[in-house]
């Protein structure tokens, strides 16, 4: 079976350094950067081109500042984008 490829959006000014999206991440594809944003944080950059499109680092993310996308054959397709939780969410990825 073919390895499945997924990319990630980052929106640096949502960040707040709290690195639990590189605890979160599997495939090591993520780092802190060494620029702060607007808010003088360390935000989180994409290293590697390994993701698979998991969605653990937008899950863990608690400032709802990623966007997972999975890579077809017609082109990108978002599959996560979790932000402003107030109440319990389900989450299901086909
Ligand atoms: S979607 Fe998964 S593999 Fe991709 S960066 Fe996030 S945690 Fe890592
Ligand atoms: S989990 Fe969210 S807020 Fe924390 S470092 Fe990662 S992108 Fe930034």
């Amino acid at each position: 079976m073919a390895k499945v490829k997924g990319d990630i959006i980052i929106d640096i000014e949502k960040c707040k350094g709290c690195e639990l999206c590189i605890e979160a991440c599997p495939q090591g594809s993520l780092e802190t950067s060494r620029k702060v944003n607007n808010k003088g944080y360390l935000y989180i950059v994409k290293v590697e081109d390994t993701c698979t499109g998991c969605t653990n680092c937008a899950l863990v993310c608690p400032e709802g500042g990623i966007t997972v996308y999975r890579k077809t054959e017609k082109g990108k397709e978002q599959i996560a984008k979790i932000s402003n939780v107030t109440k319990d969410m389900e989450l299901k990825v086909n």
